[in-house]
């Protein structure tokens, strides 16, 4: 006899084991249509299985989000059905779920893919789909493994890397069988809006000693609105790319003198100020004081914060008076040392000092992209000191000041919340049990939700990441809350506590954007390289119809302007009207203000925002304050 509990707390006892489809059917038949897999204590089942045991138990449908993972594997099974029906001397490596994906890893002997290719596959996939084949599992012991796939060199491989005694399963469907732990669909029925998207090289196991194999990759959805609204993104994806955005919009440049360290052009660089102005204003108005620490410091420094001996290899080195010196990889270790330059009582609690600071860290030059992946960069971090009674309050005011940043520019976000490792970490267990259940706290005191991630913390402390959510429905991990049991003991920091004894003060790294660099290149796409007002290089474009006549009045309205320091660029070129506004729109200018014999008459403007086709006519001053509330109220 064994109960199973159902997500509304009910619970339903069994006398027998019972296969996963007679007990969705003994809740309902109509569900038993839908279901797709289930999830046994938190982990994600096919419907093949059986329920034996006492258990909490979800019924997933299309309708749940873990559901997308098992018909995008199963799609990735299919996809290998196709090719080895077309290519039968395949040979596969592995077929996992990505970010919205799926991939297959194919070696296809002397054949070549190309992109035309891809329709085929489909044609043919789309037709083992229609047939409704069943998705069979079967376990074999290893040995039997080994036989069965002893023709496929990459599944041997992986069949001996498993531990001797596993057992091992395969799913079946047509004459098409599969080395795979699942799960899986019941059938090819379900799999019905895919698309295969695009060819790679990629190397066996990752190892460029190895074969190259062909990686074919694919997504699939469960309906047809899902898949078109994913590849309407995936096409605006590869329209705003920030490298083409930033040459186009004269932002930023890269040099084959500098490998992923990136040029700020006059454009790009206003972009940056106004992001760092922000940043700025709302730190000082939180209470922040603001440092600024060497670029490079003795490596000494780099022993005592532990990066000398676990971060060596990302860390660029040099000599000074025949002592060696690293540039710094992060900011905090010089943030220690200016902590310890003053003694702290806990009246000075909670301490909290940010810095903006330029930190290089060594990536390989196949790894560079854009502003996305750099090797230098600005690292929006910030230190506070406070007690271990002073953690809710300190994180939950934290959270909100990042929910603020991130509102002003549209982005939504979720948090999770990282755990201990299971091995590699410092400090007691029970001060670790403490510092999650602080940041835990801090969350549910504000009412926001969040995720766990068990056991994904640093080795140093347990953290809280932002994920962000762009225009285009990509996951950016951004901010974090970083509590640190390292560095304030490997610098030895002290404050003095009421009882005049000293202590030992909890601190904590936060960041909000994390790399201004990179934050740039998110906002980039995020808006498709057309920024709101306040971020804009240029605001307004001055367009006089006619330079011989209409230049007078232009300068007159660029002078008021940039007198509210309003970005302001004309154009007195001799050329077309019509030919300026399409420039102007191109460059992605917020408000293009045409001038020609009323305006000059009438002493108004007549304004066309960006991507607009209306044109509304202003008196000058209306203009100006339309544009400075816009400004202000980061519109
Ligand atoms: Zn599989
Ligand atoms: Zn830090």
């Amino acid at each position: 006899m064994f109960q199973i509990t159902l997500p509304d707390g009910s619970k339903k006892a069994f006398e027998q084991p019972i296969s996963a489809l007679e007990f969705i059917e003994s809740i309902s038949i109509s569900l038993k249509k839908r279901a797709i897999a289930l999830q046994i204590d938190g982990d994600v089942f096919d419907l093949n299985g059986r329920l034996d045991h006492d258990s909490s138990v979800r019924i997933l449908t299309d309708q749940d989000v873990e559901s997308i993972e098992v018909l995008r594997h199963s799609t990735a099974h299919l996809l290998a059905q196709a090719v080895k029906s077309m290519y039968p001397q395949a040979k596969f490596g592995v077929g996992p779920t990505v970010e919205d994906a799926f991939y297959y890893d194919i070696d296809l002997g002397e054949d070549v893919l190309t992109e035309s290719d891809l329709a085929k596959i489909e044609k043919v996939m789309h037709k083992y789909a229609e047939q409704n084949q069943p998705i069979e599992k079967s376990i074999l012991s290893k040995q039997e493994a080994l036989q069965f796939f002893q023709d496929d060199p990459y599944k041997v491989e992986l069949i001996e890397s498993f531990p001797d005694g596993e057992t091992i399963s395969t799913y079946r469907q047509g004459d098409f069988t599969d080395l795979c732990r699942g799960p899986h669909l019941l059938s090819t029925k379900w799999i019905r809006h895919f698309k295969l998207l695009s060819l790679a090289g990629a190397y066996w196991r990752g190892d460029s000693k190895n074969k190259q194999l062909t990686r074919v990759y694919g997504t699939s959805f469960f309906n047809k609105e899902a898949l078109d609204q994913h590849l309407y993104w995936l096409e605006e994806r590869k329209k705003r790319d920030h490298r083409k955005l930033g040459k186009e919009l004269d932002l930023f440049m890269l040099s084959e003198y500098g490998p992923g360290f990136p040029f700020w052009l006059p454009k790009g660089m206003i972009l940056r100020r106004e992001l760092e102005n922000f940043w700025y204003k709302i730190h000082v108005k939180h209470g922040y004081q603001l440092i600024q620490t060497p670029i490079m410091l003795n490596k000494d420094l780099w022993v005592v914060s532990g990066h000398w001996f676990n971060y060596r290899e990302n860390m660029y080195v040099s000599e000074i008076d025949e002592q060696e010196f690293a540039i710094k990889p992060m900011n905090c270790p010089g943030g220690m040392l200016v902590y310890k330059r003053d003694i702290h009582s806990y009246k000075d609690f909670p301490l909290k000092v940010g810095e903006l600071g330029l930190v290089h860290r060594h990536e390989a030059s196949g790894a560079l992209n854009g502003l996305f992946r750099v090797r230098n960069f600005t690292q929006d971090d910030a230190h506070i000191f406070m007690t271990e009674d002073q953690i809710v309050e300190e994180v939950a005011a934290l959270v909100k000041l990042f929910e603020y940043v991130y509102s002003v520019f549209g982005l939504h976000y979720h948090i999770e919340l990282s755990t201990r490792p299971e091995e590699k970490y410092i400090g007691e267990i029970a001060t670790w049990d403490r510092a999650e259940k602080a940041l835990a706290d801090a969350l549910d005191s504000i009412g926001k939700p969040y995720k766990i991630n068990p056991g994904d913390g640093a080795f140093y402390g347990p953290k809280l990441d932002f994920k962000l959510r762009d225009s285009m429905n990509r996951i950016w991990q951004c901010g974090t809350i970083q509590l640190d049991m390292n560095l304030p003991e490997r610098f030895d920091l002290t404050y003095i506590a009421p009882s005049g004894e000293k202590k030992r003060p909890v601190m904590l790294h936060r960041a909000l954007f994390g790399s201004i660099e990179r934050f740039i290149g998110i906002l980039i796409e995020h808006y498709a390289g057309a920024f709101p007002l306040w971020l804009a290089p240029v605001q307004v474009k001055v367009i006089p119809v006619n330079i011989d006549v209409h230049t007078d009045y232009a300068k007159q309205l660029i002078d008021t302007l940039q007198v509210h320091d309003i970005r302001v660029e004309a154009d007195f070129r001799d050329e077309k009207l019509g030919y300026k506004i399409r420039e102007a729109q191109t460059k992605k200018i917020p408000y293009q203000v045409v001038l020609g014999d009323a305006e000059v008459n009438n002493n108004t403007v007549n304004v066309r925002p960006y991507g607009s086709t209306e044109q509304t006519t202003l008196s000058i001053d209306a203009f100006v304050q339309m544009i400075l509330s816009e400004i202000e109220g980061k519109k």
